[in-house]
């Protein structure tokens, strides 16, 4: 099964789905925490944007020290901020989510940046070990954990500026924010290439964790090894001389799909800039 952003295992779809929890922008019960933990605020207080807010604490004091020390969120906020103007101030909120997802909910213009699933992250690349595409062991895995976990941040935020700035489009709003992430993500240039490379290689594991079955194509997100397929395709698409191994037998993208992805990488980006006109600092 898909995760909202790409990795629910069945055990904790299940379990979100009890929880009346499902999709990134589902309208749920937004956790409140409780009173008295600490938070911290990343940006001028009382600006609009994209904030970071850490609530620390309980189960959630690994994860949130963790990407408060990497600056992963705060980087990408930083980030988002200098592309795209927001009206309002749209916070990450780290913390504890128990069986839920990271989501953005509407109700409370917030996003919830779930311990769990940086934990779950963090898990597969460990489990995953150092393979051809990893090289260097740790410290890649690490860099892939990193570049997950702010293909994450994006896709979030897609649906944070979907909904905060009223922006129509066709198709799957979850593809939609998947292409937002990988523009955010591969217009860094080189090292944010190797980002979307590592998000696609995120999903390619969640995939091969869970075997997907019919209850996944009822699903408003896309299946993890097509997400996969996507995020190879937008980066391959971007640079085809530098991702010629994405392409082939037991690669990412078989020759058919390759010849096609300059122009779904030209859609997804053009898309985006279109959509984001009015609001956009600096280009996409
Ligand atoms: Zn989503």
């Amino acid at each position: 099964m898909g995760r909202w952003t790409g990795h629910t295992t069945r055990a904790l779809l299940a379990l979100a789905l009890a929880a009346a929890a499902t999709g990134c922008t589902a309208g749920r019960d937004a956790a409140e925490p409780a009173d008295g933990e600490a938070r911290r605020s990343h940006g001028k207080a009382g600006s609009n944007g994209f904030v970071v807010q850490y609530r620390t604490g309980g189960r959630a004091a690994t994860a949130t020290d963790y990407l408060r020390a990497q600056r992963i969120l705060d980087a990408a906020a930083d980030r988002l901020n200098a592309t795209v103007k927001v009206p309002q101030r749209i916070p990450f909120v780290v913390r504890s989510c128990g069986a839920a997802e990271p989501a953005y909910d509407p109700e409370t213009g917030t996003i919830d940046f779930c311990a769990e699933h940086v934990d779950e992250i963090r898990d597969r690349f460990r489990q995953a070990g150092p393979g051809p595409d990893r090289p260097g062991g740790t410290a890649a895995a690490d860099a892939h954990v990193a570049a997950v976990l702010e293909e994450t941040a994006y896709h979030e935020s897609a649906h944070a500026l979907i909904d905060r700035l009223g922006l129509r489009f066709t198709g799957r709003e979850e593809d939609v924010a998947d292409q937002f992430a990988a523009v955010l993500l591969i217009g860094q240039g080189r090292a944010g290439e190797r980002k979307a490379r590592a998000a696609a290689d995120d999903y390619a594991l969640a995939a091969a964790e869970t075997p997907f079955d019919a209850a996944d194509l009822r699903d408003e997100h896309s299946l993890d090894g097509q997400r996969a397929a996507n995020y190879a395709c937008y980066v391959y698409g971007a640079h085809p001389d530098r991702h010629e191994d994405l392409v082939g037998r037991d690669a990412r993208l078989d020759a058919e799909r390759a010849e096609g992805c300059a122009d779904e990488w030209a859609q997804a980006r053009g898309g985006w800039r279109q959509l984001l006109t009015e609001h956009l600092k600096r280009p996409l």
